[in-house]
């Protein structure tokens, strides 16, 4: 197969759907990114990297930083995360709060807002600055040492932040958080506000594509560790959508409100795609699509 001219074409087929959905707007420092824009990029486990439109334009990462906290609390520390947060799927909005009440302040996941936080307050502690260790790792595993916070968006996100805030005290009031309040918001909204081009977003993204093997050959996890972070963003990466999208794409996923959406082929491929506008779910309308239409050309599904 032709990957380039693959993913040449289903960037100009899913071009049409650009403007379907809305561009985030919750978090203002979101809310001007063009709807036009449009990103693909695919590298192989070998290193070889195809890619397609505004491949080279960095955006916002927003959730998809949830996927790299986790590796590095995981590397850090195997699993004593999931005594403090469980890995069902929610089946509710990202920033929900209503099931942390009957959990006793254990959020459902690691990749809703309350999971992510829990995970942002075991990296803290393990590393002394989350949002730092994330940069770090993105840089090393991209190869690109300028991946770094958009302080406009991260002083958005701080400036409208109520509902993180509330759910951050309320995982407090349960003892689930270690450090103080201010630091985990800080470090979990500037871990957000990174911004990344889909071309390193999937660079950075092939250990979970070679069971754990970081970009310098040196085992960054092991491969049962990939395995399980490949089996949560499969059933909890894509928000209350994540049926959906194991049904069109068929691959373990994570998506961010910026737009962007990573996908990995075990052993094979890391996938990612950037299209700001977003479906009612909170994923993008033209990145689903573009990635339906790759497993579908390519016969890459885990199915
Ligand atoms: N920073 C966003 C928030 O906490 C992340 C949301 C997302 O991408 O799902 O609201």
């Amino acid at each position: 197969m032709d990957m380039q001219s693959t993913v040449e074409e289903i960037v100009a087929t899913v071009r049409p759907l650009l403007r379907r959905g809305d561009v985030a707007s919750y978090i203002p420092g979101l809310a001007n990114v063009s709807p036009d824009k449009f990103g693909m990029c695919v590298a192989m486990s070998d290193g070889e990297v195809f890619g397609a439109g505004d491949w080279h334009t960095q955006f916002s990462i927003q959730s998809i930083s949830k996927v790299f906290s986790l590796a590095l609390v995981m590397s850090y520390d195997y699993d004593s995360i999931w005594r403090r947060v469980s890995r069902e799927p929610s089946g509710s909005a990202f920033n929900s709060m209503v099931q942390l009440e009957a959990d006793q302040g254990i959020p459902r996941n690691p990749f809703i807002n309350a999971g992510a936080l829990v995970v942002t307050d075991r990296l803290l502690t393990l590393t002394g600055d989350a949002a730092h260790s994330i940069r770090g790792l993105l840089r090393s595993e991209s190869g690109n040492p300028s991946v770094d916070v958009d302080r406009a968006v991260a002083a958005s996100e701080a400036q409208h932040g109520h509902r993180n805030a509330a759910m951050a005290h309320f995982l407090a009031s349960y003892g689930n958080l270690e450090n103080p309040v201010e630091l985990v918001m800080e470090n979990y909204f500037d871990q957000c506000a990174l911004e990344i081009s889909t071309e390193d977003l999937a660079k950075a993204s092939l250990f979970l594509a070679r069971h754990g093997v970081s970009a310098g050959g040196t085992p960054f996890l092991s491969p049962n560790q990939s395995k399980r972070i490949n089996a949560v963003m499969l059933t909890c990466g894509t928000y209350d959508a994540a049926g959906e999208f194991a049904y069109r794409v068929g691959l373990p996923g994570k998506s961010g409100v910026g737009g962007g959406i990573i996908a990995v082929v075990p052993g094979r491929c890391s996938v990612a795609v950037w299209g700001p506008s977003l479906g009612p779910n909170g994923n993008s309308v033209a990145g689903i699509a573009a990635l339906d239409e790759f497993t579908t050309r390519t016969g890459w599904s885990i199915f």
